[in-house]
Parts: C-alpha cells; sequence; structure tokens
C-alpha cells in the first residue's frame, strides 16, 4: 500500500482539548476524528488496529469455548423492566422510542438481551456450559466524556456471557475468562495488572478489572509490595487492615468553642488533637432522603462503599442549604450528637472513646464524643477510602498505589439476571434450575487508547507490533531519485512477500515531514531508501530503540524481521 493513496491526515499541531497523550496522538497522527462528545470516527489506520485487537480477542474467546454471536443494539425496555435496570440504569441509558411511542434504550451492555436469548434457547444441562460472544458498540451516555477513546459515549466493547450448571460451574467458567485475558492483554503488548473490583451497575459478587498501568489512568489502584501477598484493588473496592484506636479515656461530653474553625486542619489545629480524634460527618442526598456518613479526621469517604452499604441508587453531597437546615448549623460544624439523620459510622469511629465532632451549633464542637453512649452505632461499616500506606488487609505491610486504566472486567453474576429473566433449565433429576451466569467485557477502543498511553514518546506512538497498524514503512528519502524510488518499492514488495505489512510513503513530501509522520504514526520499523542506495545499501531503523542498521537491499527483509521480533 501506498501513504500517498491512504487517508492518513496528519497534524503538525497539538488540539487544543486533548489532555490526555493518547487523545493528542491518535488525532494527530490521523486515526481518529470528533464527530461529538464522546463519538469519534475510526480512519484506516485506526480501523486496521481496531481488526488486529478483535482477531486477538476472537482468538482467545474461541480457545475457551465461546461462541460469537451478534445481539441487537436497539433494545426493547420491557427486557430492562424485567432485570429491573430501566430505572437502576439511570441518565447513562440513551432512551429512544419507536414511532408507535415504544420504549428503547441503546445497548450499555447485554445480559438482558443474551439472558432471555438463552432462556428462550436452551433447556437442558446437557446444552451447558454455554459461553456467548460477541464485539460491538456500546453506548453509554457518560456524565464526562473526555480523554478520547478512552471515556467516549460510542465505543467497541467485546462482551462474553458465561452460562453454567452451578456455582462450580461458573468457578472454572471465571478462570477460563481469567486466563483468556490474561492472555489477550499480554499479547497486546500491555503492562498491567489484575485487580479485585466492585460489581456497580451490571451487579454480582466476586469481580477483577484488568487494569493498564499508566499515570494518566483514572483508576487508582492499591496494592501490597509483598510480592507473596499479591493483594491488589480498585481503591472503590479495597479494604485495609482494621486497627482500632480509642483516641483517650471515656469522659463527660463537653461543649467547646471553636470561632470560625470549620475545616479538619482548622479545628485539630485549634484544640491540639491529632486528626484520628476527630470525626467527620458529612452529609449526603440520597432517594431515600439525607444521609450522614462519619469517618476519622484523617480518612476520606469512599462513596462507591457508601452507596453499596446504603443500597441506594443514587448518592450526592448534601448542598449547603440542606446541610443548614438538617443540622441548624453553618457548613463546617455537623456533628452525630443528637442530629435526626440516618447515621452511617465507620467502624475505625465506632472504635473511639473520646473523639472531637461537630456541636451542630456556629462556631462550636463537642469534645470527649464517646460513639454508643452520644449518638447511635448500629451495627458495622467500612466505608472509608485506602490510601497509600495502610496497612494491607491480608498481610498488615504498608500498601502502595498506582493509577491505571481499566481495559477489561470479568464479574461472577451468580443467579442475578437468569432468575428474574427466567433462565432455568432441567437437571439429570428433571429438577428446574436457574443458570449461574458470568459475564466480562473489554473495551477495544479504550485498549486502543491504552495500548498508546502505555507506548509513545515525544515524536509519537510506538506500536507494539502485534497491534500495529503497519508494521513497517519504507521511506523513499526523494521520489525524484529513480534509483531510490526502485529500490524502495523492491523492499516493499520483499517484505510484503515475506508477511510484513509494509506501507511504501511515496509522497513527493519533504524528507522531513515523512521521517515526522512516520515517527508519529508509530510504524514499529521504518526502512530508508536514501543516498547509500547507490552502495545498494538501505537503512533499517528500529522505532522503540531507536537503533539503526544500514545493510545491503538482499538483508532489509531480515532486518526488518529481527526488530520485529525484538
Ligand atoms: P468505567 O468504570 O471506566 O466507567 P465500567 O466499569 O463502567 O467502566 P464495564 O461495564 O466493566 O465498564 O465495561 C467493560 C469494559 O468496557 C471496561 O473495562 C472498559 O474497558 C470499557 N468501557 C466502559 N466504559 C467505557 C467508555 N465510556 N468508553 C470506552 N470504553 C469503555
Ligand atoms: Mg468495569
Amino acid at each position: 500500500m501506498r501513504v500517498s493513496e491512504l487517508l492518513i491526515p496528519t497534524l503538525r499541531e497539538v488540539p487544543a482539548e486533548a489532555e490526555v497523550a493518547s487523545h493528542r496522538l491518535l488525532l494527530r497522527a490521523g486515526f481518529i476524528r470528533k464527530v461529538a462528545a464522546g463519538i469519534y470516527t475510526y480512519l484506516p489506520l485506526a480501523q486496521r488496529v481496531l481488526m488486529k485487537i478483535k482477531a486477538i480477542v476472537r482468538e482467545e474467546m474461541n480457545r475457551i469455548g465461546g461462541q460469537e454471536i451478534l445481539l441487537p443494539i436497539i433494545q426493547p425496555a420491557e427486557l430492562w423492566h424485567q432485570s429491573g435496570r430501566w430505572n437502576v440504569y439511570g441518565p447513562e441509558l440513551f432512551r429512544l422510542q419507536d414511532r408507535h411511542k415504544r420504549d428503547f434504550c441503546l445497548g450499555p451492555t447485554h445480559e438482558e438481551i443474551v439472558t432471555a436469548l438463552v432462556a428462550a434457547e436452551v433447556r437442558s444441562y446437557k446444552q451447558l456450559p454455554l459461553l456467548l460472544y460477541q464485539i460491538q458498540n456500546k453506548y453509554r451516555d457518560e456524565r464526562r466524556p473526555r480523554f478520547g477513546l478512552l471515556r467516549g459515549r460510542e465505543f467497541v466493547m467485546k462482551d462474553l456471557y458465561s452460562f453454567d450448571r452451578d456455582e462450580e460451574g461458573l468457578d472454572r467458567s471465571y478462570q477460563k475468562m481469567f486466563e483468556a485475558y490474561t492472555r489477550v492483554f499480554s499479547r497486546m503488548g500491555l503492562r498491567f495488572r489484575a485487580v479485585e473490583a466492585d460489581t456497580g451497575a451490571i451487579g454480582g459478587s466476586v469481580s477483577h478489572e484488568f487494569m493498564v498501568l499508566a499515570d494518566s489512568g483514572e483508576a487508582v489502584i492499591v496494592y501490597c509490595p509483598d510480592e507473596a501477598c499479591g493483594y491488589a484493588a480498585n481503591v472503590e473496592k479495597a479494604e485495609s487492615m482494621f486497627v482500632p484506636e480509642t483516641g483517650g479515656e471515656e469522659a463527660p461530653l463537653e461543649m467547646v468553642a471553636t470561632p470560625g474553625m470549620r475545616t479538619v486542619e482548622e479545628v485539630i489545629g485549634f484544640l491540639g488533637v491529632p486528626a484520628k480524634r476527630l470525626v467527620k460527618t458529612l452529609l449526603y442526598r440520597t432517594e431515600r432522603g439525607l444521609v450522614a456518613a462519619l469517618v476519622r479526621g484523617d480518612r476520606e469517604v469512599n462513596e462507591v462503599k457508601l452507596q453499596n452499604h446504603l443500597d441506594v441508587l443514587t448518592l450526592e453531597l448534601a448542598d449547603e442549604a440542606a446541610i443548614e437546615a438538617a443540622t441548624g448549623a453553618p457548613v463546617g460544624f455537623s456533628g452525630p450528637v443528637g442530629l435526626k439523620v440516618p447515621l452511617v459510622v465507620d467502624r475505625e469511629v465506632a472504635a473511639l472513646k473520646a473523639a472531637v465532632t461537630g456541636a451542630n451549633k456556629a462556631d462550636a464542637h463537642f469534645v470527649n464524643v464517646c460513639p454508643g453512649r452520644d449518638f447511635p452505632v448500629t451495627g458495622t461499616a467500612d466505608i472509608r477510602l485506602v490510601a497509600a500506606g495502610d496497612p494491607c488487609a491480608r498481610c498488615g505491610k504498608p500498601l502502595a498505589e498506582v493509577r491505571g486504566i481499566e481495559v477489561g472486567q470479568v464479574f461472577k453474576l451468580g443467579e442475578k439476571y437468569s432468575r428474574v429473566m427466567e433462565a432455568f433449565y432441567l437437571d439429570e433429576q428433571g429438577i428446574q434450575r436457574p443458570m449461574v451466569m458470568g459475564t466480562c467485557g473489554i473495551g477495544i477502543t479504550r485498549a486502543m487508547a491504552a495500548a498508546v498511553e502505555q507506548h509513545h514518546d515525544a515524536d509519537g506512538i510506538i506500536w507494539p507490533v502485534s497491534i500495529a497498524p503497519f508494521h513497517a514503512v519504507v521511506l523513499p528519502v526523494n521520489v525524484q531519485d529513480a534509483e531510490q524510488a526502485a529500490a524502495a518499492g523492491r523492499v516493499q514488495q520483499a517484505l510484503a512477500a515475506a508477511g510484513v505489512e509494509a506501507v511504501l510513503d511515496d509522497r513527493a513530501e519533504r524528507p522531513g515531514v515523512k521521517f515526522k509522520d512516520a515517527d508519529l504514526v508509530g510504524y514499529p520499523v521504518r526502512v530508508t531508501a536514501g543516498r547509500h542506495v547507490a552502495e545498494g545499501m538501505v537503512e533499517v531503523h528500529n522505532r522503540r530503540t531507536r537503533e539503526s542498521a544500514l545493510v545491503p537491499e538482499e538483508e532489509a527483509v531480515t532486518a526488518v524481521k529481527k526488530f520485529l521480533e525484538a
């Protein structure tokens, strides 16, 4: 193929709206163009990368016995009512009506459709286990579409659904999915880590996310540096070892004046107490009304844990007016004593014997607050955000933190969907049982962007060979020079014959432009036919290592292959 004939509209300028490297580089190198917020067109180079990622994914899904299907994008609301998710999914679900005013949505995920299919078509234990998957567009009206392909509103996902007879079957399917994902991301040349994860809107019990390690990642991962321990979790899910501290001896409750002292730092500085003896009282709005979450002054609330604990659909920090109405005091002086709002008390707060809290009165705090005595503590909750340095939940060693991009997730769903959607089968005894389900998804388009986040430099993208749009570019320095042009053509032919995907940059551009574009697009290897062609030599260059070798034209294929295999 010739660059002069390909649609590769590279840009010199850095697009202003692009905050992260993958967004910037995929725009600049002519891979994608924006159509609307979170909605993109994939140009020929991007499509080639996506096809390669899909091919790897297909091979690995087929290897574990997955059967490829294609489910519709447009889904009738009835199915979503049946699963209960029409309401649960909220504003992220793209909803539409047909001409008869019947409700539909654009699939953000396909549990409903696939479970309904299997419920109708599968009857017997003999047909299980069943692993069905598809590669297809997904639609989510994300609150903040951003970072280019990393968080789109239309994106490509591979989703697989497993149907088993029992929990043991699900365990086996889960293991297969987990191993298949490990192979997929390894073959893509990504540095990644599988971490324990929250199950979110999909639901279920056990889940792992596959995180590509990158500073630009939106996800925070905490992990135990002790490899023998190996604990790693999304911070949304992470726990740490519970080390109860009392913060002093029990004493009578006392109100003290704290004029203008609102923040943790102000209060602890003024009263001369450590942050871990202070209790933060945060008011949240939910669909069931206000709740107050209590964590120690040296901790943050983990809103995912809090939401799971409360089992609510919406959770947002209350605004100033709501706080003042509920506490009778300005923001900064809220406290649990006498508060007429349900309390969720973190276990570390419950362990305190003498704490400092707001007094629900302007410019005042309570000291010697004893949870259980001065305000009710019902049940235990773990709602704190774990941070680097906290003791590992398993071994107690200090945890470390890294950022990651979630490229895939596997879930054990159990009977959540099969029961409500009546996906039953008959076992050997003829007894009807619900199928036990699992699911997993890979963000194909996000994985492409994640690969760029991990593999680029100041000059452009450096594609891992397995997913590169082309393996090599052959670049005649001066196309006007008949010898150079001919040598470049011969090398490209020889590469093609040897199974190496090579493009010929036959454009009558200045050499500088062509070299810059080759670096920007990120072909793993560049073959330059320049002045050394006169001596029968071409230059072979490795994009990643920046190594170059001047070789006889006949040895170019061998030299290119050596770089591709390195
Ligand atoms: P996130 O937490 O990042 O919003 P999610 O957990 O909601 O993602 P899943 O439902 O687990 O996503 O979807 C499976 C995979 O689809 C994700 O691991 C991710 O790779 C991809 N994905 C999810 N949302 C998007 C999006 N808005 N844009 C691109 N890819 C996405
Ligand atoms: Mg996920």
